[in-house]
């Protein structure tokens, strides 16, 4: 065995800010741990003040949220959806399950985001929406997508998975679309293991998504006292969170600037202790342009080809760092043929062979991420771009 792989740092770990126990044993003792009690209203209140949003509906996952967005949206069979090569297999998948047809656009190399220049030779009279996602929590192009979808009559949807509490141009993520879908999965910034958000901005989809989130039924305005039996109104599912996990969500939400700011020093470090390597080996680093803050949800890199990324990854592996990969393209996918979707995007699948995310988690000790800059700095790509 050897002595440095003895002890492999990991690519994710969960972290934890102290409070999570407290406040689900509260929501034990409040003896309300089904949906929509006292945590999951004070979770809601806190995203919609620190958003801006005008509603935010905690959802079983952020998967979930998508799923709703795809049923207010009222899509028929045959409708078509705009949405990046780039991304995770919910995003197109929601919309799917509606039978509407994906239509994908690739990305820009610089920010890996959906690239905005391409979306208008996408659209057909069938086009109903245009799916964003905010890759690595750094914003798409708002300004040009937003006029894009105004001009067209489509609905736009921020997937911001990624970018809770990033901004574009001052204005939170999640707030641009008519609809935006937030992700507490353990794997991001903010979690409480599995679990999710629905931010409605456009007032016509309030109500219904209320519905839709509760089975199809107007459970929602009967406990408002709005009506006096409730009953099934539309279609719907069962998309309401345990105050339990509301509780874990609220603890780690209240420590947002501790956690952001954390993130924010691992990520300057990744990105000072490896830009004169990054620059002498030919490999990109992220893009964040002047007009937006990012969200700090990942660090990654492109090598410069697919075969010096599979030995860079093993060589991290030896040197005991856990680095990954990331999105495999999804117009390339088997679902994507079978489905009947469509779109050409060389760049998603490059910057899919490239990719390598860094260890990156709220604990990661200060040594720890000394061992992966060096670890790194160690390896020379064999070729340039
Ligand atoms: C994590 C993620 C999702 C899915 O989130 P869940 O809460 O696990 O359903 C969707 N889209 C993107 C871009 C993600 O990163």
């Amino acid at each position: 065995m050897l002595e440095p792989s003895a002890r492999v740092i990991p690519f994710n770990k969960a972290s934890f800010v102290g409070n999570e126990q407290a406040y689900m044993a509260e929501a034990i003792a409040n003896r309300h741990i089904s949906g929509d009690g006292p945590f999951t209203k004070k979770t809601q209140a806190l995203l919609e003040g620190v958003m801006g949003a005008r509603q935010v509906l905690l959802t079983t996952s952020c998967t979930h949220a998508l799923e709703m967005s795809a049923l207010l949206l009222d899509l028929e069979p045959g409708d078509e959806v705009i949405v990046p090569a780039f991304t995770f297999v919910s995003t197109v998948n929601a919309f799917a399950l509606r039978r509407a047809v994906a239509v994908f656009v690739d990305v820009r190399a610089d920010t890996l985001n959906i690239d905005e220049r391409l979306i208008e030779a996408a659209i057909t009279p069938k086009t109903k929406a245009i799916v964003v996602v905010h890759y690595a929590g750094v914003a798409c192009e708002m300004d040009a997508i937003v006029d894009i979808a105004q001009r067209h009559g489509l609905d736009l949807i921020e997937d911001n998975a990624h970018g809770l509490f990033a901004t574009y141009q001052g204005k939170q993520l999640g707030t641009f679309g008519a609809l935006a879908t937030q992700s507490f999965h353990e794997t991001k910034n903010f979690t409480c293991g599995e679990g999710g958000a629905l931010v409605v901005n456009e007032p016509r989809f309030m109500e219904r998504a209320e519905i839709l989130r509760e089975k199809g039924t107007n459970r929602a305005r009967f406990f408002r006292g709005a009506v006096d039996k409730y009953t099934w109104v539309d279609l719907g599912s069962s998309y309401v969170p345990s105050d339990l996990l509301a509780a874990f969500l609220l603890a780690q939400l209240e420590h947002r600037d501790s956690i952001q700011h954390t993130r924010k020093q691992i990520w300057t470090r990744y990105h000072e202790g490896l830009r004169d390597w990054a620059q002498a080996h030919g490999v990109q680093l992220p893009y964040i342009p002047a007009d937006r803050e990012q969200s700090y949800h990942m660090f990654y890199m492109l090598l410069p080809t697919l075969n010096e990324r599979a030995r860079f990854l093993a060589e991290l592996q030896r040197n005991g760092v856990n680095a990954v990969f990331h999105y495999t393209p999804l117009h390339r996918s088997e679902a994507a043929a079978r489905l009947g979707a469509r779109g050409d995007c060389p760049v998603t699948e490059s910057v899919s062979d490239r990719l390598v995310r860094l260890p990156f988690y709220n604990s990661l000790a200060f040594e720890d991420q000394t061992t992966v800059i060096e670890a790194v700095r160690s390896f020379a790509p064999a070729v340039r771009v």
